[in-house]
């Protein structure tokens, strides 16, 4: 069954997509939890960080360059967060990785 990223990819479920490449998009946090909340989502459904393997690395490598253009288009040179729930317990809650660019805000360390 497709995920709900891969929905979101397809146009079954709309979405507010503001960057989109052959291997990934990025989307707007439909409940932010910061001003500027947008999730970096790869095309091919890899469930999450610990699914992928060492053939995924330009992957992840891709994911998190464009983590970083995002960070800088879209947080006006302020600082952000980036942030991958792996897992149930520590918060994950759709199984198909992506990459949470939060800003706009400070942020509390450790994380909750
Ligand atoms: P995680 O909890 O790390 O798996 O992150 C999943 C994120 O997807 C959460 O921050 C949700 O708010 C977000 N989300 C869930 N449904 C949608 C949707 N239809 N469009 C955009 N973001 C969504």
């Amino acid at each position: 069954m497709a995920t709900l990223f891969e929905k979101i990819a397809t146009g079954a479920i709309a979405a507010e997509i503001l960057y989109r490449d052959d291997r990934c998009m990025v989307l707007r946090d439909i409940a932010p939890k910061a001003p500027l909340h947008l999730l970096i989502v790869p095309l091919q459904p890899i469930p999450s960080l610990a699914a992928a393997n060492d053939g995924d690395g330009p992957l992840l490598g891709h994911l998190l360059t464009v983590t970083r253009k995002m960070g800088e288009q879209f947080s006006q040179k302020a600082d952000y967060r980036v942030v991958i729930n792996c897992g149930a317990a520590a918060g994950q809650t759709v199984p198909h990785l992506h990459i949470h660019l939060l800003a706009g805000r400070d942020f509390a360390w450790p994380p909750g």
